[in-house]
């Protein structure tokens, strides 16, 4: 078990805080419901994955290993409907979304899942929990050959959302379903399997109650189960799924397999615009490439997207972004004058700070992502220090251990700085770094003749070094 700090979350189900550890005493298992793969994601979208993403790096930085599981919804009405529309096929249509997304997770900096299913590739296994849940009477079939959940045989039902009331519960159940699912026996029952309808084309499984497709909200219950186990450490996604996805999630999977299934719950409040939430409805949104043809780069979305807190409503605008670019220009200049100060100590990379750094000096700042992942105000602390700390004074071995608190806490909020970007692709190898090493003690030395013969050497390696004010830099030619 970690000796640190338990991150302190809070927790939807209690709606308390509670210390994140995880229940087996060596990995956090996790699942995240995940992108709809139909369209573009939204930066909506992105502000869960990223608070997400967030969650993820601060346990891990405080030393318990995830398992970190996020699906991929490539089967649904609205995938459907839109492959259908464009004359392709389910999987060629939702592989091309996937993809889109994964470049944008990647230049937002996101950690990708240990796990990412598919809907697709766990038909067998969405139908294995019907047939569990048939048989043990919490599921029925309807005169359409589609399957439904029968919510009142699961007395916990609205315990997350806090539905307690069961004409409250029912009534919501109502606005929340299909309208055209009228062959079941209450309103509040949800389709597990759906039975085969002319517009889903080609887009149907076998199964026991003849051809179709899974529900939504079968899948996570499904997936979770085959990479996390009956019971899992947290689960999360934005405020919109509490009900009915969540409900119904916690609904099929305790009944299915008489376990417990998450333990704790996180949600991101919306993204918003205008007062009102982003999403593909209301075709209020803005994508990621709509901000970079507008000339912002993913680090300054990715600052505005965690700088408020995940529990609280963040009202997007454009002015937003000018203002990260800004504060990301002052981490930059911050980074550089501590850099400058190390002098000839060896130059270390982002991923080595971070490895080998703790808190130090934003020792507060870290102190905020520990409680409930404060972003907002570990910004405000990592602002306070950068702008009070008189780097002037400081020996090269206390710059250094700065450098890598700062690495350590940027990396705990995913903050990239263009400097790291390009330093990530740069590795200088050991036997190159020894050379240039060998090279500054000759110039030191005044052995000049020696110094030029290395710095040959150096070039015909193809790597040029650089005399900086207080030592060097070595970069490919
Ligand atoms: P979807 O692709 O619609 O299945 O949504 C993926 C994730 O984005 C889910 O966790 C949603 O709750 C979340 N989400 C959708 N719209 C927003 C928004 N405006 N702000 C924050 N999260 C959102
Ligand atoms: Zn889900």
């Amino acid at each position: 078990m970690p000796d640190k700090p338990a991150l302190l979350l809070h927790d939807t189900l209690t709606r308390r805080p509670i210390p994140v550890t995880p229940a087996d005493g060596k990995r956090l298992g996790f699942y995240g419901c995940g992108p709809t793969v139909y369209g573009p994601a939204h930066i909506g979208n992105f502000r869960t994955f990223i608070a997400q993403d967030v969650f993820r790096r601060v346990v891990e930085l405080s030393g318990t290993p995830t398992l970190h599981v996020r699906n991929i919804t490539d089967v649904d009405d609205k995938t459907i409907r839109d492959s259908v529309k464009a004359g392709q096929s389910l999987t060629d249509f939702t592989q091309h979304w996937t993809k889109l997304f994964h470049l944008d997770c990647a230049a937002l900096n996101l950690l990708s899942p240990h796990v990412e299913p598919k809907a697709t590739e766990h038909i067998p296994h969405q139908i294995k929990m019907i047939e569990d849940l048939i048989k043990r009477g919490h599921a029925y079939k309807a005169g359409d050959g589609s399957v439904y959940f029968r919510v009142a045989s699961f007395a916990d039902y609205g315990k997350l959302s806090h539905l307690e009331d069961r004409e409250l519960r029912l009534g919501a159940a109502q606005g929340a379903n299909d309208s055209d699912e009228y062959s079941k026996d209450a309103l509040a029952d949800f389709a597990l399997w759906k039975a085969h309808k002319p517009e889903d084309g080609a887009n149907a499984w076998d199964s026991p109650w003849g051809r179709g497709r899974p529900g939504w909200h079968l899948e996570c219950s499904a997936m979770s189960l085959e990479y996390l186990g009956a019971e899992f450490d947290l689960h999360s996604g934005g405020i919109d799924l509490i009900f009915p996805h969540h409900e119904n999630e916690i609904a099929q999977s305790c009944c299915a397999t008489g376990g417990h299934f998450a333990r704790h719950w996180m949600h991101i409040a919306h993204l918003m615009v205008d007062g009102g939430k982003m999403s593909k409805s209301l075709g209020n949104l803005y994508t990621l490439d709509d901000l970079k043809q507008r000339g912002f780069t993913p680090a300054e979305v990715r600052y505005v997207l965690v700088s408020g807190h995940y529990r609280g409503p963040l009202n997007f605008t454009l002015h937003s972004l000018d203002a990260a670019r800004s504060a990301l220009a002052n981490l930059v200049k911050f980074e550089k004058v501590l850099r400058d100060k190390t002098g000839i100590m060896a130059p270390q990379s982002h991923d080595e700070f971070v490895r080998n750094g703790n808190a130090g000096i934003f020792e507060a700042a870290w102190l905020a992502l520990l409680d409930d992942l404060n972003v907002p105000k570990a910004l405000g602390c990592v602002f306070g220090v950068v702008n009070s700390t008189k780097v002037a004074g400081f020996s090269a071995a206390d710059a250094k251990a700065a450098l890598g608190s700062l690495h350590f806490i940027l990396d705990a909020i995913g903050i990239v700085l263009p400097e790291i970007i390009a330093e990530k692709t740069v590795t200088v190898p050991d036997d190159i770094q020894q050379l240039a090493e060998q090279r500054w003690v000759a110039k030191q030395a005044k052995n000049w003749a020696a110094a030029d013969e290395l710095r040959k050497k150096l070039e015909a390696a193809g790597w040029v070094i650089k005399d900086t004010k207080d030592g060097f830099e070595v970069r490919p030619k």
